[in-house]
């Protein structure tokens, strides 16, 4: 007999190695606690997991599959069990895309024999398609994105864009109006599985941060399809418009809040896509929503793969400093931080302006270090993968490739904050000032970054504007910006 291994991040039916399984095959589950505790991981991640791993065997052993399912300390105390049972000849998988995962199973071949199998349709691409298509750095999001609505036929008419643009990016940055509201997404209630979990990771990861519950989180295939449904029905319409706008007590706005769904195989991204594709919406927000899946997701997938090792330790500004207490207690007066930060710890998310505007952008200007920022983000959010997180955080929000992902780091001043959120609003700092006893942190912090780094970006098509407004700046109104910014980076924790 062959012995089929499934991990935590693969629970999905499609998986091509079920093509494979024959009737005296065994599939196999493993929940290991020594898996779970590689990071302090949010508890609602670890339920999350868990509850899915269990139906989704469940599901399996209904289709007729035999099930070997583990709670077991370590993977290894789990094979050994599995081996004295079995004695299995070859042991299948699907390929992974996380280094660390990726070293284990080599480790693990050395002993064994392994097949591998394909992860499609988990992606769009294998790896090695993945990485072929990204081609060699700079790489860039709008060439790939192009290839992809190409080689997948996506929003094609007679091979053009449909609607006349690749991009309705431009569309997609409305501010929030006064009084604006959305429809909320489903809310799922844990079930008798959810609720054991829930016990087992009270009891047993206790340290972990994040609170537990409310646990509002789909758990199933069948329950992702239900928020999938939701979504393309009633919330997908205002998803573009509102795309990169931010609103105090609402954290879930026109996002999908599907990615941890996706992530561990409930959905399959092109099965996203083409609910969209089917759906009402008008154009501009599906192809909004299209670009996230077809276009990002595949783009950071690829940028991991072809950039591992080595990706995880780039630090081009060389910062250092270390993450204040308010990203674990969200207790700050910046209503912003705050705002952004209370959802993680409620439950293990926050939508991507808030992770891009306000923390990416805090830890840039704080100059915190990449490292740090990036192993947060990995632990806090339900999810986190390193092959998304490392792309999205030391690139796309800190720039700490040095530009290889994208062309600008992703900086914003209070005023721009202002301008795309509520928060201001309720905010004990003042983003239309700079220098002064009230002035919003982000604002002389702005400048700072530009003036240490204005040689880099002077020649920067899209930074070159900021740089020259810095430069055009009497040296005495500079000196108190600076000043500014080193007593706002010194009072870091007290802000
Ligand atoms: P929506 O806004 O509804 O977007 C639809 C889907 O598109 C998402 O479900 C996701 O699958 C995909 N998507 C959109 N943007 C990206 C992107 N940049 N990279 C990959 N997929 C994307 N996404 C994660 O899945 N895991 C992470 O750990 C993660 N960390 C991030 C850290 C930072 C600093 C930033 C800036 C972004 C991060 N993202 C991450 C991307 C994005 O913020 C989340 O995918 C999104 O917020 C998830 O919520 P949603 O399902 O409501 O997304
Ligand atoms: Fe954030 Fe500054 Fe606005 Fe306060 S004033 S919410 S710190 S951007």
């Amino acid at each position: 007999m062959r012995s089929f291994w499934i991990f935590g991040n693969q629970l999905s039916h499609e998986l091509e190695l079920f093509d494979h399984v024959e009737s005296d095959d065994v599939i196999v589950i493993i929940e290991a606690t020594s898996r779970a505790t590689w990071r302090p991981y949010h508890k609602q991640k670890l339920v999350l997991i868990f509850s899915a791993m269990r139906h989704f065997a469940e599901e399996l052993r209904e289709k007729g599959y035999t099930v070997d399912y583990h709670e077991a300390d370590s993977f290894q105390d789990a094979w050994d069990d599995h081996f004295t049972r079995y004695e299995p000849e070859e042991i299948h998988y699907t390929a992974v895309t996380d280094a660390a995962m990726e070293k284990k199973l080599k480790q693990f071949g050395q002993q064994h024999k392994l097949v591998e199998h394909t992860d499609v349709p988990l992606f769009y691409l294998t790896k090695k398609e993945a990485v072929d298509t990204i081609g060699n750095a700079p790489w860039r999001m709008d060439r790939f994105y192009r290839q992809m609505r190409k080689r997948f036929d996506v929003l094609l008419e007679d091979g053009k864009p449909r609607g006349g643009k690749w991009s309705f990016d431009a569309d997609n940055r409305q501010p929030p109006k006064d009084g604006l509201t959305f429809p909320a997404p489903i809310h799922f209630r844990p079930d008798a599985i959810t609720k054991d979990v829930i016990e087992k990771v009270n009891r047993d990861f206790a340290d972990h941060p994040g609170d537990i519950t409310p646990f509002v989180w789909p758990v199933t295939r069948s329950e992702a399809r239900r928020a999938l449904k939701r979504f393309v029905e009633e919330r997908l319409e205002t998803f573009g418009p509102y795309q990169d706008a931010m609103l105090s007590d609402n954290q879930d706005m026109s996002h999908s809040l599907l990615s941890a769904a996706i992530n561990i195989g409930l959905l399959t991204p092109d099965e996203v896509v083409q609910a969209a594709i089917a759906s009402d919406a008008p154009l501009a927000s599906v192809e909004g929503f299209v670009r996230q899946l077809l276009g990002w997701r595949e783009y950071m997938r690829a940028v991991y793969v072809a950039s591992m090792p080595g990706y995880e330790s780039v630090n081009t500004f060389k910062h250092e400093r270390d993450l204040p207490h308010y990203f674990w207690d969200a207790e700050t007066d910046m209503h912003c931080v705050h705002q952004s930060v209370k959802p993680v710890i409620e439950r293990a998310h926050n939508h991507h302006i808030q992770r891009l505007m306000v923390l990416g952008n805090f830890a840039t200007l704080f100059e915190v270090s990449p490292q740090q920022t990036s192993d947060w983000f990995n632990e806090m959010y339900i999810d986190a993968y390193d092959w998304v997180v490392l792309p999205n955080v030391l690139g796309m929000a800190l720039h700490a490739d040095g530009g290889k992902l994208a062309t600008k780091p992703y900086i914003a001043s209070g005023k721009y904050i202002d301008k795309m959120s509520d928060y201001c609003k309720g905010c004990k700092y003042n983003p239309k000032h700079t220098t002064e006893e009230d002035a919003c942190p982000f604002n002389a912090l702005y400048w700072n970054f530009i003036d240490k780094h204005e040689e880099r970006f002077a020649k920067n098509q899209r930074m070159k504007m900021m740089v020259r407004n810095w430069q055009g700046r009497d040296d005495d109104v500079k000196a108190d910006i600076l000043a500014k910014a080193r007593q706002t980076i010194h009072d870091t924790d007290s802000l």
